[in-house]
């Protein structure tokens, strides 16, 4: 048994404590959390770390399958320009090597568990070989084209029952990129095995304009990609509407308890959000600040969500349009644009939020007794972040 204390210990669920004391097995699994008094009177000494512990982080949005397209698309490109320089790269198939190095780097950046997107079966073999981290992966499936709907559809099937995983999602990508016939089967399909979704949702403005007018650089380039955009007839003039309209209704499992990862949402409004927040209880919003910076070069509007309440965590998004797979590094970047966030509440969203999102907060995502969540210790650093604050990895 190992007893180590800090100045300060972020919980993960909003709770600080100031001097206290961790200790745990040699699993890591968490035993007992004593105040000063408790471990003075019980005569231990624990090993004191100066500056701040917390569990360790989630990364709740990755493409691990990209991991070799670090630095070879441009920055601010727009989302548009990135998907026509993304689409030729991905004939390169990533090396087992490139994707390993990924997750050993994760590891090393204090992540301990990840919501890995898969659009192949690349990185399967070396997910199921390492367990350096736990891996929710969401076989993500896209077509926009109608006629292909079946087709894509069995596809996704087909890479689903392929990884040999429990834990696993079948998913849209995005509401630019699925028909409507295709979101139906996908999402039909995955709200009666109970899957948490991850959708990616209005990365980009012209998301919102293709849906309104049929117009803008999204709508330009599908139809360049198409020759005709006829077949595209959204029920609605928005994203998020049609995504609300073509929910399945189950009485059994109501819309309202399906865990549901928003991904992005740079440029979701607040009566958006409002819809969301409304229909589907366990949203959850995932923030890309490294990667939106390196694509759209614009940021989600935070503070909206923060005045909603809603769940927020964090994603590291792929090495094609970030130079680190790095939890603390958005952390840092979320500070340098909105100085006045408060650690505690990056910290909840880092850990334990991802954690719940994907159902594992049982053992991840704060420090508690019999959880197995991973201990970090953030250095230079107390109640602030700055660009000196470092991360290691206790257990
Ligand atoms: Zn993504």
């Amino acid at each position: 048994m190992q007893t180590i204390s800090a100045d300060y210990i972020y919980v993960g669920n909003g709770e600080v404590l100031k001097n206290y004391a961790i200790q745990f097995d040699e699993k890591g699994v968490i035993k007992a959390v004593l105040s000063p008094k408790e471990y003075a009177e019980k005569n231990i000494q624990p090993v004191h770390y100066p500056g701040a512990l917390c569990p360790g982080f989630i990364n709740a949005h990755c493409h691990l399958e990209l991991s070799h397209l670090k630095g070879k698309i441009r920055k601010h490109l727009g989302v548009n320009a990135f998907i026509d320089a993304l689409i030729p790269l991905q004939n390169y198939v990533p090396s087992e090597q490139e994707i390993a190095q990924a997750i050993v780097d994760m590891a090393k950046q204090g992540i301990v568990a990840v919501g890995d997107i898969s659009n192949t079966k690349h990185t399967f073999r070396i997910k199921e070989k390492l367990s350096q981290i736990h891996i929710h992966t969401f076989i993500e499936s896209f077509g926009l084209h109608p006629d292909k709907a079946q087709e894509k559809f069995f596809e996704a099937l087909t890479l689903f029952h392929e990884l040999k995983s429990q834990h696993k999602s079948l998913t849209p990508h995005a509401p630019y990129s699925v028909s409507k016939s295709l979101l139906k089967e996908l999402l039909g399909y995955s709200c009666e095995e109970r899957h948490i979704l991850s959708y990616h949702l209005l990365e980009s403005d012209t998301e919102r304009q293709l849906f309104e007018k049929k117009q803008g650089k999204m709508y330009e380039r599908l139809l360049e990609w198409f020759g005709n955009m006829d077949f595209f007839e959204p029920d609605t003039q928005n994203p998020v509407d049609e995504w609300i309209a073509h929910f399945p209704f189950d009485p059994a499992f109501p819309k309202s308890m399906m865990h549901i990862l928003f991904v992005h949402n740079t440029f979701l409004n607040e009566t958006e959000l409002k819809k969301l927040m409304e229909h589907f209880a366990k949203s959850y919003f995932v923030f890309c600040p490294n990667a939106n910076l390196y694509i759209e070069n614009h940021l989600p509007d935070v503070d909206m969500f923060i005045r909603n309440k809603v769940k927020i965590c964090l994603g590291t998004d792929s090495l094609a349009s970030n130079d680190q797979l790095s939890i603390l590094a958005e952390m840092q970047t979320l500070y340098k644009h909105f100085p006045h966030l408060d650690l505690n509440m990056l910290i909840s969203w880092a850990t334990l939020n991802g954690a719940e999102a994907l159902y594992i907060d049982d053992k991840y995502g704060s420090i508690a007794v019999n959880k197995q969540p991973g201990i970090l210790w953030l250095k230079n650093t107390t109640t602030h972040l700055n660009e000196s604050t470092s991360v290691s990895r206790i257990i």
